[in-house]
């Protein structure tokens, strides 16, 4: 009887460290809500509307996990919903932007340091991408989200 050896490679995926600290809406109003925390973390409150329902989304702030929480309506997937600052009812859909994958719009949260967030607004897509904004280079895209994991 031959015996085989198996050899068991284990690779480390590198754990989904980037979370999103401080969303903002364009304005800067505070997007963090403390009260309800999705893995442990602040999640990111914000209003939405998808299907002539309204109620509130705290999207999962870990970068590429998508564990948000829909309160006071249901989505179903595919459908487009739009987010609002819970604050001051900006409508947080970027112009001019579309998800590379399903290319329906995308929202976006501002962050410290010109980085922003854009987000896909169909759900079950949800594609993210991470944008780092040089203030000397407007709008040049300086990092990709590999560059920062
Ligand atoms: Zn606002
Ligand atoms: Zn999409």
């Amino acid at each position: 009887m031959s015996e085989k050896e198996k050899i068991t490679v284990e690779i480390n995926v590198s754990p989904k460290e980037l979370h999103i600290e401080h969303p903002t809406c364009s304005r800067g109003h505070s997007l963090k809500c403390d009260k309800v925390k999705i893995h442990n973390f602040s999640s990111i409150k914000v209003k939405a509307k998808a299907n002539g329902e309204e109620g509130f989304m705290y999207i999962d702030p870990i970068y590429g996990s998508f564990d948000n929480i829909i309160e006071g309506m249901q989505i179903p997937d595919g459908v487009i919903v739009e987010l609002f600052c819970p604050e001051c009812d900006e409508s947080l859909t970027i112009s001019g932007e579309n998800c590379k994958i399903c290319s329906a719009p995308m929202f976006v949260f501002h962050l410290p340091k010109n980085s922003i967030v854009e987000g896909c607004l169909r759900k079950g897509c949800m594609f993210h991408e991470l944008k780092i904004v040089n203030a000397d280079q407007q709008l040049a895209r300086l990092f990709e989200e590999r560059m920062l994991l």
